[in-house]
């Protein structure tokens, strides 16, 4: 076969998986459910910053991580990559060899999922290496019992996801948005943030959201239709997360942080998911320029990315090196 050809690849061949960070563009949190997790309904984008895992043969389970935050990052069985590896091979009925090197640019606990990209991706690159041939069906039931995102991870693109957020059905969604992320010097803990919503909402307000539990779809039917319309003024003015006004609470520098991008002309903000990572929409490269520079010369960020959304789901991008 000429160079240009397809190389023929089968299991036992070093395969490169990659899924992506997400943004909430809508979260709205219910009530608690008997396991104690929040029932929820959020409508979100996958944007283009990647997780890389290469999944190589090898006699045990090994992992290594490089890249944004490595060093926070375990590389033991508590990382979500190794684990999803564990749980394939578990249900796979194979022994769990595999080599996983994660390729980070994600912010490690920045609220943008990226443990749960990795998860999706060592999900798809082992199901590759070992030939188990899973369907996406079993892939995306698999990630939902390794967390609420990793179903998404596996999905990509524009997604409603309801339950934890691990029920994902895709969203119709024109076009493509661009955003500017100001990513903060230290991470938000997930629980604590929730916490802080069930201080703030009090005895009442948590009787009530457990009474209803279910949150109610159609407050996130606006946000769905300026999707559909592609209008990116629109999708500014129907961002929402209940997540915010608590993340703020614990982190108030970032109240600030979003004042800057909107002064320099963001058409909308907002923390993404349980933050501390904050996102711009932003239309257009002008507008989009002019919020980087102003978050970055303010001070207000320990860090800018510019990136755009929505982009694919977990699967293998490179075979045989
Ligand atoms: P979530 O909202 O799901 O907690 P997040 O984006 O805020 O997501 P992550 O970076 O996904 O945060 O991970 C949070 C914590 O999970 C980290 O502090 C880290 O200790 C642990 N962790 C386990 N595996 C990974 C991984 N592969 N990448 C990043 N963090 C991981």
């Amino acid at each position: 076969m000429g160079s240009g050809g397809l190389r023929v690849v089968g299991p036992g061949t070093p395969v490169v998986a990659r899924a992506h960070a997400k943004i909430n563009l809508a979260l709205r949190v219910g009530g608690l459910r008997p396991d104690r997790s929040h029932e929820l309904v959020t409508v979100f984008e996958t944007v283009s910053l990647p997780e890389d895992v290469r999944a190589s043969p090898s006699r045990g389970l090994e992992c290594a991580v490089q890249g944004e935050g490595a060093e926070h990052v375990p590389v033991d069985e508590t990382n979500l990559a190794v684990r999803a590896a564990l749980l394939l091979a578990e249900r796979a009925g194979v022994p769990p060899r595999v080599r996983l090197d994660i390729t980070k640019t994600v912010p490690v606990a920045g609220g943008m999922a990226g443990g749960s990209a990795d998860a999706a991706a060592a999900l798809v690159a082992c199901d590759a290496l070992w030939g188990t041939g899973l369907a996406r069906e079993d892939l995306l039931a698999l990630g939902g019992e390794l967390g609420a995102d990793v179903p998404f991870a596996i999905l990509g693109g524009t997604a409603v996801g309801t339950g934890r957020g691990e029920q994902v059905v895709p969203a119709l969604a024109r076009g493509e948005r661009s955003w500017v992320l100001a990513l903060s010097a230290t991470g938000l803990s997930t629980p604590a943030v929730y916490g802080e919503l069930d201080r703030q909402r009090g005895a009442e307000g948590r009787a009530a959201a457990d009474a209803a539990l279910d949150v109610d779809e159609a407050s996130v039917h606006e946000l769905l239709q300026a999707l559909r319309a592609g209008e990116t003024a629109a999708v500014g003015a129907a961002l929402v997360n209940d997540l915010q006004a608590p993340a703020l609470a614990l982190a108030p520098h970032l109240a600030q942080t979003l004042r800057v991008g909107l002064k320099a002309g963001a058409t909308a903000a907002l923390v993404s998911g349980s933050g501390p990572t904050t996102a711009f929409l932003v239309d257009g490269r002008e507008q989009g320029l002019a919020v980087a520079v102003a978050l970055a010369a303010s001070g207000a960020a320990a860090d800018v990315r510019r990136v755009s959304g929505p982009v694919h789901g977990a699967r293998v991008v490179d075979v045989g090196r």
